[in-house]
């Protein structure tokens, strides 16, 4: 099965065709144009600059992928396509694109949740058998869940306020530092003490696998006011001692959270137990080492996708796209770009006894 996949669901315009055979899953072109030029100006991603140059790079994207993996529109089974849950005007972009490509070829066409697509992207990378347990942690978003199957997820627990994603963005504005914040950030903490500044450990006491990055991103900002109270400014070292304290705190809470999710997903007695870690905060080096550490302790395997397949992509996009379509899902051009798409419905059974 080889499939073409198409991602506009933020700041980046992606195209990739992906084809599974006998022997897995096999990336045959992975394109993505990056947007930050674009919105670095602004501090953030402006929705409706977004949207336009989603709908002018597309066509480009899908052209490059299909040149890239040496195939034309007549060898592929499949258009999958993010259909939320993302900023409107790019995913309908996206999803208008996929249409046309459709229509014109009569390829069946596949809506991808962009959520499924970075969940499942342990799946694409290293053949992980369902059911594992993977913590989704990228800009927008921050569960923890247990993936049974292609279309059927567990959330254990999940952050109560920001994403770390944008927490790293958001603290990358306040010492400014560049966009996409996580990157930033982590390339100053290198040069910095994580011990200097006491930051908290927000949510850490209570039961479960619930998480908060709001009040740390808080805790920087007052830091940073009080150092420049104090000095008039702050110096080199205080902003790579902050970057550095911010990120160890992140990663102490995502550490112990993922302790207890481990715990959650180990009484459901999966026979080849892995613990998984997706979205763009996992391309985390700090972030990343914890995890594995956690995993070792607890006898459970550790699958990290590569950092290109962590942040946003269109690869992930078809593997999805692939899965759906081997279960027989097809969509039609009634199709509807959905901004809002949880992915799973919580199980209140299961909350709360994490600790
Ligand atoms: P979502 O997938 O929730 O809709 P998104 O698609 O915008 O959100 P991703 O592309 O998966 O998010 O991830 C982007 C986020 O990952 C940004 O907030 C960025 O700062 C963060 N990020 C990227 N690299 C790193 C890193 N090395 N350390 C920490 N955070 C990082
Ligand atoms: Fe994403």
């Amino acid at each position: 099965v080889t499939v073409l996949g198409l991602e506009s669901s933020c700041d980046d315009t992606a195209a990739a065709v992906v084809r599974q055979g006998r022997d897995g899953a096999q990336i045959l072109s992975s394109i993505v144009h990056s947007q930050d030029d674009l919105h670095s100006a602004y501090g953030g991603v402006v929705p409706e600059l977004a949207a336009r140059a989603h709908a002018e790079k597309l066509d480009i994207c899908v052209i490059q992928a299909l040149h890239d993996a040496g195939l034309t529109l007549a060898d592929l089974d499949a258009v999958a396509v993010t259909a939320g849950p993302g900023l409107i005007g790019g995913v309908v972009a996206g999803v208008m694109c996929a249409k046309g490509i459709c229509a014109a070829t009569g390829l069946p066409l596949i809506a991808v949740n962009h959520l499924a697509g970075h969940a499942l992207t342990p799946r694409l990378t290293d053949n992980v058998d369902f059911p594992y347990l993977v913590l989704l942690v990228s800009g927008g978003h921050c569960q923890f869940l247990i993936a049974h199957g292609t279309e059927s997820f567990t959330r254990l627990g999940g952050t109560i306020d920001d994403a770390p994603g944008e927490a790293f963005d958001k603290v990358a504005r306040l010492l400014g530092l560049a966009q996409p914040g996580g990157p930033a950030v982590e390339a100053e903490a290198r040069k910095g003490d994580a011990a200097h500044f006491a930051l908290p450990r927000p949510l850490l006491d209570r039961a479960g696998c619930d998480l908060s990055f709001s009040g740390l991103k808080t805790a920087v900002l007052r830091q940073r006011d009080i150092i420049a109270l104090d000095k008039g400014g702050l110096t080199r070292q205080d902003r790579a001692d902050l970057c550095a304290g911010f990120q160890q705190a992140v990663t102490d809470v995502l550490a112990e959270k993922s302790r207890r999710a481990l715990a959650l997903y180990l009484t459901q007695d999966p026979a080849a137990p892995v613990m998984a870690v997706a979205g763009g905060v996992a391309a985390n080096g700090t972030i990343r080492a914890a995890l594995e550490a956690v995993c070792a302790q607890s006898k459970v395997a550790f699958v990290a996708p590569p950092l290109a397949l962590c942040t946003d992509n269109a690869a992930m996009i078809a593997y999805t796209g692939i899965e759906r379509f081997r279960l027989g899902a097809r969509d039609g051009m009634d199709l509807a770009a959905r901004p809002r798409w949880p992915l799973d419905q919580s199980s209140p059974a299961m909350l709360g006894s994490g600790k």
